[in-house]
């Protein structure tokens, strides 16, 4: 579904993708873990169009996308739950899960896709009215990942869900990652939090100073004695 070929991405002088190449396979969820720093924001504002690569190719069902604009992107199927949530925090519940639909015209897909995402987060629905600044964090984070299912991606991209919320909210979200994938979505997940991303995903990548330096099944990487001690002993 997703292909990334040596993909090299630059913030002025300084290069924070080198040689990227991943794939995600459609119904997958594919993890990208790795320390701060290491460039897992930047290869998915790369995917997104946000940044774009220096060079190499970046494939979205065989389309090259490398050299699209955000909106096209989103268009085609790829939505972002960015880091930090960024939700709007003026807007209320259902007007910043309406932004998340604001390509789509069928509105009765709309509304459907609006009661999955209640059915996923019922706290959202007794917060509907309510302004999403006034959330709490988790609340803000199911809010963001609901923005981002109300745009019905063929893929999902999650930058660090997991960050700054309690334990039992990062369980609850990853338990929901899990859902929306088995209900049809494809999931590329970045994430600090190894030990929780590798429990629900298929496969992983490890990226280190932009470059990916490992590629193996989730069993394969949580039992791997390098992820072990680089990344498993970071949490809590
Ligand atoms: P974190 O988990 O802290 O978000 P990350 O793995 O997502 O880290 P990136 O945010 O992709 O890493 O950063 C990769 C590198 O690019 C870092 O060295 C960072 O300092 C640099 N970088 C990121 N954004 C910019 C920017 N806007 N301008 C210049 N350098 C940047």
């Amino acid at each position: 579904m997703l292909e990334l070929k040596n993909v090299n991405t630059y913030y002025g002088v300084i290069q924070a993708l080198r040689d990227v190449s991943l794939h995600v396979d459609e119904g997958e969820i594919v993890t990208l873990i790795g320390a701060n720093g290491a460039g897992k924001s930047t290869t998915l504002m790369t995917i997104c169009g946000i940044q774009h690569p220096r060079s190499g190719t970046i494939l979205f069902k065989g389309k090259p996308i490398h050299e699209l604009p955000p909106n096209e992107i989103v268009k085609l199927g790829i939505s972002q739950v960015p880091e930090g949530r960024l939700i709007f925090p003026e807007l209320t519940v259902a007007e910043n899960l309406d932004l998340g639909a604001f390509l789509r015209r069928d509105k009765d897909g709309i509304a459907s896709d609006m009661e999955y995402v209640f059915s996923l987060f019922p706290i959202l629905k007794q917060r509907i009215g309510q302004a999403g600044g006034t959330l709490s964090g988790g609340e803000q984070q199911m809010l963001a990942v609901g923005r981002a299912i109300m745009a019905r991606p063929k893929l999902l991209l999650l930058d660090e869900p997991s960050l700054g919320l309690a334990p039992i909210i990062i369980q609850q979200i990853f338990q929901i990652i899990q859902k929306v994938n088995s209900d049809g979505t494809t999931v590329f997940l970045v994430e600090q939090n190894a030990n929780q991303a590798l429990r629900i995903a298929h496969r992983g990548y490890v990226m280190e100073n932009g470059c990916v330096t490992m590629e193996d099944s989730s069993a394969n990487l949580l039992a791997s004695e390098k992820v072990r001690t680089a990344y498993l002993g970071m949490e809590a």
